[in-house]
C-alpha cells in the first residue's frame, strides 16, 4: 500500500478518535447530572414519605385532642348526673352524656385508625430509606466510573491529538488539505474501504470498474465519484487450506 494511503488511514483513526473523545468529555456533565437527579428522585421520595407519615401524626394528636374534649364533658356530666332535681333534668342529662359518649368513641376510633396507618407509613419511610441507601451506593459507584472514564477519554484525546498531528506533519499538505476538505463535507469520515464488489462502503454507489481497478492496486489517491470519500481495499484473507481425508 502506498505511504500516503497508509498515513491517511491512521489519520482517520486518529481524527475519528478525537472527534469521539472530545463529545465523551462534553457528554460527561450531563452523565454526571442525570446519576445525581437519580438521587435526588430517591430523596424526595424519603421526604415524601416522612411528610405523610408527619401528616398522620399531626393529624392523631389532633383527634386525641378532640377525645380528651369530649371525655371531660363526660366526667363533668356524670358528677352533674348525683346533683340533678328532676326526671326532665335528669333525662336531659342521659341525653348529653349518651352524646359525648357516642362522641368519644367516635374519636377514638378515628385515633385508633390513625395509628394502624403509621404502621403502613413507617414501614414506608423504612422502605424508602433502604432505597435511597441503595441509590447511593449505586450513584457513587456511578461517579467514581464515570471520573475514571472521563481521565480515560482525556488521556486518548490527549493520544490521539499527538498521533494525528504527528501525521500532519510527515504528510504531503496539499493530501492533508484534501483530507480535511472531503472530512468537512462528510461527516469526519474521508477515507473508507470499497468493497470486494466494487461498492463505496459508505455511500453504497457502484464503482465504474477501471476506478474500482485502481483503488484495488492501494497506490494511489483515488476518490469515489459519488461522495468524494478517498477509497482504499482491504483484499480477502487467503484461503485456509483444509486438510483432505483421503477415505480408504
Ligand atoms: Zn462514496
Amino acid at each position: 500500500m502506498s505511504p500516503d494511503l497508509e498515513r491517511l488511514i491512521k489519520l482517520q483513526q486518529a481524527e475519528s478518535a478525537v472527534a469521539e473523545m472530545h463529545a465523551r468529555i462534553a457528554a460527561h456533565p450531563q452523565r454526571v447530572a442525570a446519576a445525581e437527579a437519580r438521587l435526588n428522585d430517591a430523596k424526595q421520595g424519603v421526604d415524601a414519605a416522612k411528610q405523610r407519615l408527619k401528616e398522620n401524626q399531626d393529624a392523631r394528636r389532633e383527634l386525641e385532642k378532640n377525645a380528651a374534649v369530649y371525655q371531660g364533658r363526660l366526667s363533668k356530666f356524670k358528677d352533674q348526673l348525683s346533683e340533678v332535681k328532676t326526671n326532665r333534668e335528669y333525662t336531659a342529662m342521659q341525653h348529653e352524656i349518651a352524646t359525648a359518649q357516642s362522641d368519644l368513641g367516635a374519636a377514638e376510633e378515628k385515633v385508633l385508625e390513625r395509628m394502624v396507618e403509621a404502621d403502613v407509613l413507617t414501614a414506608d419511610v423504612k422502605t424508602a430509606e433502604a432505597g435511597l441507601a441503595r441509590v447511593q451506593k449505586e450513584i457513587d459507584a456511578e461517579k467514581r466510573t464515570l471520573t475514571e472514564e472521563l481521565a480515560a477519554a482525556e488521556r486518548e484525546l490527549a493520544d490521539a491529538t499527538a498521533r494525528r498531528d504527528t501525521i500532519v506533519h510527515d504528510t504531503a499538505p496539499a493530501l492533508i488539505s484534501l483530507f480535511h476538505q472531503v472530512a468537512r463535507a462528510r461527516k469526519g469520515v474521508a477515507i473508507a474501504t470499497a468493497t470486494r464488489d466494487g461498492l463505496c462502503s459508505v455511500c453504497h454507489v457502484r464503482l465504474r470498474p477501471p476506478v474500482f481497478q485502481k483503488i484495488r492496486q492501494n497506490d494511489e489517491i483515488v476518490q469515489c465519484e459519488t461522495c468524494q470519500r478517498i477509497l482504499y481495499y482491504v483484499p480477502p484473507p487467503p484461503p485456509v487450506e483444509t486438510p483432505v481425508v483421503h477415505q480408504s
